[in-house]
């Protein structure tokens, strides 16, 4: 595996902040959390499991999106932008990210499917942070929240739940939206819908429906 990290925005605020930080540093931490997302979280210790990908390239970018970042298949693009708007530890928030892009880089999303469940996608991808210890302040607690997809640090909550009724639960999902995601994949799993699932995650906690 080859990590590659381009700053291409050297020459404005947050890519001065990001030359502060270090590519060096992205490089050592990189292949951490590749083992990590591989080994803890997907669980894809059988190479034919795994998403053909040899090279992750990181660009440093002068843009400012409604995203912190896009990963594209292996290509993570962070906003300089977004960077220098970070009033906390740097190095924490730019792992944490690190953390949620990686994940996007090996977690399966419904290959040559129409469609796929993307904030189901976004919730696995925050789930590992949320495993991680990565985590920031404002993340989700376990009772909050409307629907089991409504993304990010809600549907991390609700896998975290999903993976006490059989564990490895995430693992197992990635690997079923190999091509393809369908709610009754939550069924196979745990035996109850996904609807009831939710309804007695929030049951859990004394929430009304
Ligand atoms: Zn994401």
């Amino acid at each position: 595996m080859t990590y590659t990290v381009i700053n291409e925005a050297a020459n404005t605020p947050g890519g001065q902040k990001f030359t502060n930080l270090g590519i060096p540093y992205t490089k050592e931490i990189l292949p951490k959390i590749h083992m990590y997302v591989w080994n803890n979280i997907l669980q894809q210790t059988n190479p034919a499991d795994r998403k053909p990908i040899d090279t992750v390239e990181i660009f440093i970018k002068d843009v400012d999106g409604p995203y912190e970042a896009l990963t594209d298949v292996n290509k993570i693009n962070v906003s300089a932008v977004a960077l220098n708007k970070y009033h906390g530890d740097l190095k924490w928030e730019f792992t944490s990210l690190m953390f949620h892009e990686m994940t996007h880089v090996f977690q399966w999303t419904c290959v040559n499917a129409i469609k796929c469940n993307y904030n189901l996608i976004e919730g696995i991808a925050d789930y590992t942070i949320l495993k991680a210890n990565y985590y920031p302040s404002f993340f989700a607690k376990p009772e909050t929240g409307n629907k089991y997809d409504q993304g990010y640090d809600v549907t991390a909550r609700f896998l975290e739940y999903c993976d006490t009724l059989n564990p490895s639960f995430p693992a197992k999902l990635n690997k079923m939206m190999r091509y393809a995601y369908a709610d009754s994949y939550f069924k196979n799993l745990t035996g109850k819908p996904v609807q009831q699932l939710w309804k007695e995650y929030k049951a859990k906690y004394g929430q009304p429906i």
